[in-house]
Order: C-alpha cells, then structure tokens, then sequence
C-alpha cells in the first residue's frame, strides 16, 4: 500500500489537543494493523524547542537519537508505542536553516530564494519524510502547531495545499475546532468552527473531517447544521467532548467512527472495529484505580506542561498499581530547614524535578535531606539526582561546600562536574549530552530488581554535569551506591542508598520512555513502594 498522509490543523483557538487527537488517530490506525508514525511542525523560529523556557512551551521532550522536542512527541510516543526521531519535530526555523544553508552552498545558483515555492518545498520535502527514504509506512499524521489564520503557519498550509493537490486520495485534512458554550443563553455556537473551515478554505484547503472539542454534547441537528455549512460529511463530524482522562480519547474517537472515516475518505475497506483488548484494560484499571497515594513534585516550574512526561510516568504507575497517584506540587524555591516537614507533610513519596540553573535548588536539598534522613521514598532525576548527590556530600561526606560546577564554579568538593566534552562547547542550542546511551546495571541492587534483572538498559539523558567519580569511593563507603553505569564513557547513571525504603537518583530521564501499555519499571516500582 502507498503511504497515507493525514494532516491535522487547528482552528478558533489553540490548546484545544491536536496533539491527542493526532495520538489517537495514530493508536486506532495501530489496532487496525497499519504501521504509523506522527509527526508535528511548529511554526516559529527557533531550530528545536531545546532553549526555550519551561514556561514558554513546557517541557522539552527528547527522542531516543538525542533531539530535543515538543511536548507533544510525549504524546505520541505514550499512546503508540513508537518511537519518534529528529525528523518527528520541525520548525519553522530548520526550514529556514536547511534553505539558506543550501543557497550559501549555491545550491540554487542564479534563483531568487522565495517562501514560494523554496520554502513550502522543503516543507513538503520533510512532510513526506523524503529523509527517511527506508521507512516503510502506511501512515504519516502530521500535525501542524498554531492556529488557522496565524501569519507564521502559512507557508504550512500552502504546503497542505499543494500534496494534497498531489496525492489525491492519499492525503485527508482533519480539523480540530471548538465549540464554545455560552452560559447566558444556554447555547452551544458553531459559528466560529464556520469561520475556521472558511478560513481553511481561503488558503485552497476543503477539511475532510472536524473534530469539535466542546464542553457539552452536540446533538445530530448541530452536527448536521456543522456539516452542511463546511461541505462535509455528516459522518465526518466527530466531536471531542471533555473526558475525565485523555487516554480515554482514543476510544471516544473510536466510537464515533474517526479512524473509519479516515480510511473511507482514502478508499481503504474499514473491515471490522479492533476491540483494543490491551487499551480498555487499562481503561478498566484506571476507572477501578479509587486509592489516592499523594506523591510531591518538587521543582520550581508551578505549571502543568513544565514536567508533562513525569506526571503522565507517575500516573500509569498509579493505574498499573490498582493506584490513583495524586500529585501536588511543592516550590522548591519556598522550602527551607524550618518548613520543610510541613510542605512535605501527608506525601508518600516524593520526586526531585530535573533543571537548570540555581534558582531553587537549596530547597531541593533540603527536601532530599528530609526524605532521606525520614526514610520516604524519593525519586531523583537529573537535576534531581544531582542535588540528592551534594545533600549527601554536606550531610554525610561532611563536605559542606560540595556543589555542582553548574552552581558554583570554584567548590573544592564539585561532587557533580562538568562532562569532559562539554568544557569546549559554547553554543547553546542542541549540545548537551542528549538522547539515549546505555547503563550497566549492579547485579542484586534495586534497580536491578526494578528493570526485571536485566543487565543493560538505555535510557535518555539531557544534561551537561554529571557525577564526579573523583569521589565515588567515599559515597560507596558511606552508602550510596553507584549502581548504573554507562560502559562506554564510565559516568554514573544511577544512585541508590540500598538501606532506605526507595532512594534512588537518576541522571537520565526515564519518564521520557514510559507508555500507556509498557509504564516505566522504575516508576512501576518508585509508586509501589509509595503505595504501602
Ligand atoms: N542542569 C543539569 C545538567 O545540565 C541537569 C539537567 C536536567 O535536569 N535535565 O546536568
């Protein structure tokens, strides 16, 4: 079968969850055994979201070939198992980059360089995955960030506009717009979907199928009315209502006959509906998951999107463990020695947040003392791990200025160090040490258990300080174990203090890995103990 383009836009307004729907479209069209990948295009200018602030675009999802991407990748790669690459998450600004490169090169010799058609071709270029030549794939999602209208995703929707032109029936637009209910009249309005299909059509783009995200049940007759104003489908106008979890989404979708209108409007057979055995038991374990473990996130982003794959690992977990995790966020930057035991007060466990930069560290340490000398189970990771290493260099080493290079550039006791390779570097955007690198595991240590005895794992990292094995000896003396290693370069992945109840730390970010059906061992475990 030639490989099937679906494109996913958005109108009205933005935050509406492309990105889920796009995840869902993937994992419906997984059960009916077609093989798939998403993809997501980002309309500003920045090469990866890597240097973007938390609060700016959440958090910065990694892929295991070491890109640093958008959070939406999460997304995908939790609902379907896959996993994505660097040619999953462009911007704006590696379109650029890839053209002018070319043209200083003198690729284009003698041409006027032009957004048309220079730019929406490398558009289409990497819509088609025309890299990524070997691939063998029966579906490309790709999603388009941004909202209809937006000047900066134009160039994106010419490029639509055109494969479409080109494919014919390989290709489907699917729109996401929103329904807004009005109080006062006690109304649904379908007006501004109206506006964002004219809009869509305005650039040369007819949708194939609307998804509306509403608050409140459409009824046929606003369905109809929707279909009959856009030049779609009845059957073609699906709508999203609020669920109490997004894994609930793609069975939703399922039920109104997405993924059947999809393959209608390509001319595939639908053949019968895929009972999803796997994703409704875990439907049925998260419904029936009613004990609430209340586990604390300490970091210093107080927003949702900052620590998006942790939340979503520490959920599964929860669900996995006949658990319902409850998470509460704790500022690092508002703890100190005197209130520490009451903001962690009633927490079962607690998570060190990765990050960068000083601002509330102190307070992270403090945490990890608390935890550790209290015994409450306690979940680094990278940053994280980091600071429950200098709270044990202080408080067990005796080192009361040990610290991180990253913090304090002159500390004797520089316990986390900067990489050997990193000292050169200057250029911030895409140089950490990214992406996913082995780790040899101890024989007989808790992670070791946790990952099921295997020996060698891979995980991803993002960071450019790391455990300084000038001063290994001391903390396996004094109990905390160097427990993962990587074999190639000898850093330590991991740490553990084998005689509390969960105190581990690690330098890598296992969240990025955990998926609706395969949830992280480690987190499986941190939850676990949590929960007793
Ligand atoms: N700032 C630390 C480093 O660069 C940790 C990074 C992180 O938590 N992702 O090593």
């Amino acid at each position: 079968m030639d490989t099937k383009y679906i494109f996913v836009t958005g109108g009205v307004v933005s935050s509406l969850g492309k990105g889920i729907i796009s995840a869902s479209i993937g994992r419906l069209l997984q059960a009916r055994g077609y093989k798939v990948t998403i993809q997501k295009f980002d309309p500003y200018i920045n090469i990866d979201p890597g240097t973007l602030n938390p609060y700016e675009h959440g958090e910065c999802y990694v892929t295991d070939d070491g890109f640093e991407t958008d959070l939406d990748l999460g997304h995908y790669e939790r609902f379907t198992g896959i996993h994505t690459t660097r040619n999953n998450s462009i911007t704006t600004g590696r379109i650029y980059k890839t053209v002018i490169d070319r043209e200083r090169k003198g690729d284009y010799l003698g041409k006027t360089i032009q957004v048309v058609p220079h730019i929406t071709d490398e558009i289409k270029r990497r819509m088609l995955r025309e890299d990524e030549k070997d691939e063998q794939l029966d579906f490309v999602i790709t999603e388009v960030g941004g909202t209809i209208g937006d000047i900066e995703s134009a160039p994106f929707m010419e490029a639509i506009r055109q494969l479409r032109w080109q494919l014919g029936r390989n290709a489907v637009c699917v729109h996401l717009t929103y329904v807004p209910y009005l109080k006062a009249a006690d109304e649904l309005k379908t007006k501004p979907t109206q506006h964002s299909v004219k809009e869509l059509q305005s650039m040369g783009i007819q949708p194939d199928i609307l998804v509306l995200r509403t608050e409140r049940h459409l009824d046929d007759h606003m369905r109809m009315k929707v279909a009959s104003f856009c030049n779609v489908d009845l059957e073609c106008v699906v709508q999203s209502e609020d669920m109490p979890s997004i894994y609930e989404v793609p069975v939703n979708m399922q039920k109104q006959g997405l993924d059947a209108a999809i393959l209608r409007k390509i001319g595939i057979p639908v053949g019968e509906t895929p009972e999803m055995k796997a994703w409704h038991d875990f439907l049925d374990k998260q419904r029936n998951a009613k004990r609430e473990v209340h586990i604390g996130l300490v970091g210093k982003y107080d927003l949702q999107d900052a620590y998006k794959s942790i939340r979503e690992s520490l959920n599964l977990a929860g669900i996995y463990n006949d658990v319902k995790a409850k998470l509460h966020f704790v500022n690092s930057e508002e703890i100190t020695e005197q209130n520490v035991a009451e903001k962690l007060e009633g927490l079962a466990g607690i998570v060190i947040c990765p990050g960068f930069g000083t601002r509330g560290i102190e307070g992270k340490i403090i945490a990890a003392e608390y935890t550790r000398t209290h015994d409450i189970p306690t979940f680094g990771i990278c940053l994280g791990m980091q600071m429950m290493v200098i709270e044990f260099a202080r408080n067990v080493l005796g080192y009361k200025d040990a610290n991180s290079r990253e913090m304090d550039e002159k500390t004797p006791h520089n316990v986390i160090d900067i990489m050997e390779e990193q000292k050169s570097i200057t250029q911030m955007g895409g140089t950490m040490r990214l992406g996913a690198y082995d780790c040899e595991l101890k024989e007989g240590s808790r992670v070791y258990e946790a990952y099921g005895k295997e020996n060698l794992i891979k995980e991803r990292h993002r960071h450019r300080y790391e455990f300084n094995n000038a001063f290994k000896e001391e903390y396996e003396a004094k109990g905390m174990k160097c427990v993962g290693v990587n074999p190639a370069a000898n850093l330590v992945e991991i740490v553990e203090i084998p005689e509390k109840r969960w105190y581990i730390g690690t330098q890598f970010h296992p969240e990025y890995s955990s998926s609706v059906l395969n949830p992280h061992p480690l987190f499986m475990s941190f939850v676990k103990e949590c929960a007793q």
